[in-house]
């Protein structure tokens, strides 16, 4: 809508259940629903199917409620309502930018003693596909100097739930499910859907969440559910070296790589966890991820940080460290937050380094801003925070349009 500055901002919380007592069906495994079931009593030889039947209409289907499910008989629709819920996140706040692109802010229960917490969800349309960026921990333990996350102190994991709760509200606001379409019972192809990407790149580092982050990306890549190929899943960390191989072997998705510099002193700054991990160490869990090609690369992601790490022999050498490795390599400029230490690189100086990585043959899609006038930028969500009552930040768009060309 060209012209148009004021936001799209809709509240909807009121619409929204907070947490029921009861347990949530939602982000449950297989395993996690025939063990739901057996505790309400279903016989074992009932279990497997009533398994399909929960899977099929939570997932493929994306109900909200028991009552839909119109193959499982009334009665126990009735007992699962009264055990269960199909648990929804409160959407404190959703809004579009001129762009398209969309940001809800989330609210999660509280587990255990803790507070409420809030994670922001962006959504990124491109031509012929849209990406979804997903959050796998409330602040983060890692601290890197570019990063407004790395401000925030870890607060929790996200559990499954909440992490695959993301992707269905995502889908559910944008009409993805055959429920919400004019013909119900079609099945929506996986061609006609707004999310086809997911990219692990919003708050948090994902592998230190492992378990969690596993399932959900298990029930988001499952072919009778949520349907996401796992090509078009792109898990994306620091660089937590001893995790990579479990998660090629558990996971199997894309991997994106948050490299950011090419010597070991200035990344030991940059991203601290290079201390524990150094640079060659990172590149050999690199080479042994399985099944990588020329159609199944890394992505290393790269900040542009002006006179810090965007100089021309930092392209050369950045060349030089991933000969033999299937790579696409996404140059981030660099979003600045208040208080922080960099600024982005010039214009000039991204394409002179982009020029030297492509001319070694590697794509090196610079990527545009997105969602400016909502604030789905990297390191800007804090300070919109502050002003629009937004408490987390989410990840963004720089770095995703580049992290799965499929
Ligand atoms: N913790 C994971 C995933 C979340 S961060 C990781 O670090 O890979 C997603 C991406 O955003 C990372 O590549 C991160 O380095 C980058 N990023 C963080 N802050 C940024 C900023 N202010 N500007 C540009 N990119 C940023
Ligand atoms: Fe954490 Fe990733 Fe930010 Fe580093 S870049 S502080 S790992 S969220």
């Amino acid at each position: 809508m060209p012209g148009r500055e004021a936001l799209d901002i809709m509240k909807v919380a009121e619409a929204q259940p907070v947490r029921d007592a009861k347990p949530s069906l939602m982000g449950m495994t297989r395993d996690d629903l025939a063990d739901a079931l057996r505790s309400i009593g279903i016989e074992e030889r009932q279990v497997r199917m009533r398994v399909a039947q929960l899977w099929h209409w939570i997932y493929l289907r994306g109900v909200p409620s028991f009552e839909r499910m119109t193959n499982v008989s009334k009665d126990l629709r009735a007992v699962l309502a009264e055990r269960f819920v199909i648990g929804r996140p409160e959407i404190v706040a959703e809004q579009v930018s001129v762009d398209g692109t969309r940001k809800w802010l989330l609210r999660f229960p509280p587990r255990g003693a803790g507070r409420p917490v809030e994670v922001e969800t962006v959504y990124i349309p491109e031509e012929g596909r849209g990406t979804l960026c997903v959050s796998s921990q409330v602040g983060c333990t890692l601290t890197c100097s570019f990063c407004h996350t790395g401000t925030q102190k870890l607060v929790r994991n996200l559990t499954k739930e909440e992490i695959v709760a993301q992707i269905v509200v995502a889908r559910e606001r944008l009409g993805d499910f055959p429920h919400m379409s004019a013909e119900p019972g079609a099945i929506v192809p996986r061609e006609g859907r707004f999310v086809s990407n997911i990219v692990m790149m919003g708050m948090g580092e994902p592998l230190y969440n492992f378990d969690a982050v596993r399932d959900a990306l298990l029930v988001a890549s499952d072919g009778e559910g949520l349907s996401l190929s796992k090509r078009r899943i792109t898990l994306s960390t620091s660089g937590v070296v001893p995790l990579i191989p479990r998660a090629g072997a558990e996971i199997g998705t894309m991997l994106a790589i948050s490299l950011h510099a090419v010597r070991d002193d200035l990344r030991d700054e940059l991203v601290p966890l290079n201390r524990k991990y150094p640079i060659a160490a990172l590149m050999e869990a690199c080479r042994a991820y399985p099944g990588l090609s020329n159609a199944r690369r890394i992505t290393f992601e790269y900040v542009m940080l002006k006179g810090v790490n965007d100089s021309p022999a930092d392209a050369r050498e950045l060349v030089r460290l991933l000969r033999g490795i299937p790579a696409k390599i996404n140059l981030i400029p660099f979003n600045p937050w208040p208080g922080s230490a960099y600024a982005c690189s010039d214009w000039d100086t991204i394409e002179t380094f982009a020029e030297v990585v492509n001319r070694a043959g590697y794509a090196s899609p610079i990527r545009t801003p997105r969602g400016r006038d909502i604030l789905a930028a990297c390191g800007q969500l804090k300070s919109a925070s502050e002003r629009l009552k937004v408490r987390e930040r989410l990840a963004l768009e720089a770095m995703i349009g580049g992290a799965d060309e499929d």
